[in-house]
């Protein structure tokens, strides 16, 4: 979808809806702004239900201060006009009062960025603004200080965030990943001590991430390959609404009869993707004119190694996560469904996965379908798209259960004699 031609009120409502249906903002809370060619802000209404706006409901104030609208544009279209003022090269400002995010902002503390290479290349530097009265000339003055300084991802003490960019999906793939990192921070310290990269860390593994391939014209495609484009796409889908993807990250594959496999374009919105957007990559080469996920050697050598491996799934859902940023062990023994669907997965070390592809596909069987990739992904192997797809979610319900019981009382896990009962009866 081409978003850029998309009238700025459409944006916002869009946008806002997203956000409000996704449990990040509430009825009353957060705004958006995008500023226009002719110099006109477009902004958000002041106390209008944020559930529910429609492009009828969004102001433009031109720019001599003067608006058009049926509302009063937000109380805090104060900073928004601070914000692009002292950041002409920046098209939209977003703000809003997400859990995770809020969480960081009355503990007084910052979203660590640094627990995956995604989330920092992603969101960058973040900073922090003092509190000052919502909707004054003083947050506005606050927030477009740290602006001035080159920062584009503003926490607000005691309030929320703000953050700017090019345009406003940009600056919402900035808020997801940046409130889905500060839901994992808060998960994985409940399970142990967070392991956090070094920014050298992070930038070398950033730059190993690349997937460049050789390309090929696509040819007639099978009517095997366009069935597989309509199911694969309806899991990506599925994928982001079951919170198990984030519009920056999640990495979907599935093999064709043929030798090569469909996979999931780099850096494209999950929500919308389409069965054209899926990259076909055959014999080392990839579909012409698009860029497959970065991961796509990783998935390659899976399926060369593995016959029976027929879907390859890589994501970072909030508490599967919690695992691969702290020493803490993933036993799946909690409930049989667990164990008969993860059985043993293992960790590797951080890095493994971009530098000894070979080694790590070795170390899946179906003993060992899952394995998480320290401070960066969990990889999900399945027979079918189902099969990936149903043992990614039971792996984020089961850490999710884990990470919720700690609250509770310790965990029994299921004893070894009733393990080896499974075992026999579902003939694992
Ligand atoms: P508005 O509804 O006026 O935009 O205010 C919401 C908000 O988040 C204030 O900080
Ligand atoms: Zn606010």
């Amino acid at each position: 979808m081409r978003f850029d031609l998309l009238h700025p009120a459409d944006q916002l409502v869009m946008l806002m809806n997203r956000i409000y249906y996704r449990g990040m903002t509430t009825t009353s809370g957060g705004n958006l702004s995008i500023k226009d060619a002719d110099g006109s802000i477009w902004i958000t209404p002041s106390g209008v239900d944020k559930g529910k706006l429609t492009r009828d409901d969004i102001i433009r104030v031109k720019p001599d201060g003067s608006f058009e609208g049926r509302h009063k544009p937000s109380s805090e279209y104060p900073f928004h006009l601070q914000v692009f003022e002292q950041r002409p090269d920046l098209g939209a400002v977003l703000h809003a009062h997400s859990p995770g995010l809020v969480a960081c902002s009355i503990v007084r503390c910052l979203p660590e960025v640094l627990l995956t290479t995604h989330t920092y290349q992603v969101c960058g530097r973040v900073s922090y603004a003092p509190y000052a009265l919502p909707g004054s000339v003083l947050l506005g003055q606050k927030i477009a200080a740290e602006f001035r300084k080159g920062s584009s991802v503003v926490m607000l003490e005691n309030h929320g965030v703000v953050i700017g960019a090019e345009d406003i999906f940009q600056a919402f793939m900035v808020f997801e990943t940046l409130e889905t990192a500060a839901r994992l921070q808060i998960n994985a310290h409940k399970l142990g001590k967070l392991k956090i990269l070094s920014v050298e860390e992070a930038q070398k593994a950033a730059s190993l991430n690349i997937a460049e391939y050789p390309e090929m014209d696509l040819g007639p495609s099978t009517s095997e390959e366009k069935a597989l484009r309509r199911d694969l796409v309806k899991f990506v889908h599925r994928s982001y609404e079951q919170g198990l993807f984030t519009s920056t990250q999640g990495t979907y594959s599935a093999r064709l009869s043929d030798g090569g496999f469909l996979i999931t374009p780099y850096g494209k919105d999950r929500m919308y993707l389409e069965a054209d957007d899926l990259v076909l990559v055959r014999g080392g080469r990839s579909e012409k004119g698009k860029v497959a996920s970065r991961a796509t050697w990783l998935h390659e050598e899976i399926y060369r190694q593995h016959p029976d491996i027929h879907s390859v799934l890589m994501a970072q859902p909030p508490n599967l996560m919690a695992f691969a940023v702290t020493d803490t062990a993933f036993d799946p023994r909690t409930i049989p469904e667990s164990y008969v669907v993860l059985r043993d997965i293992r960790k590797i070390p951080f890095g493994q996965n971009l530098l000894e592809r070979e080694a790590v596909a070795r170390q899946l069987s179906p003993r060992t379908p899952a394995l998480i990739c320290g401070n960066d992904s969990v990889i999900v192997t399945g027979k079918s798209l189902l099969g990936a797809f149903d043992r990614l979610e039971v792996a984020e319900f089961s850490a999710k259960s884990i990470i919720e019981a700690l609250g509770l009382g310790p965990i029994v896990h299921i004893a070894p004699k009733d393990i080896e009962d499974i075992e026999v009866n579902f003939r694992l």
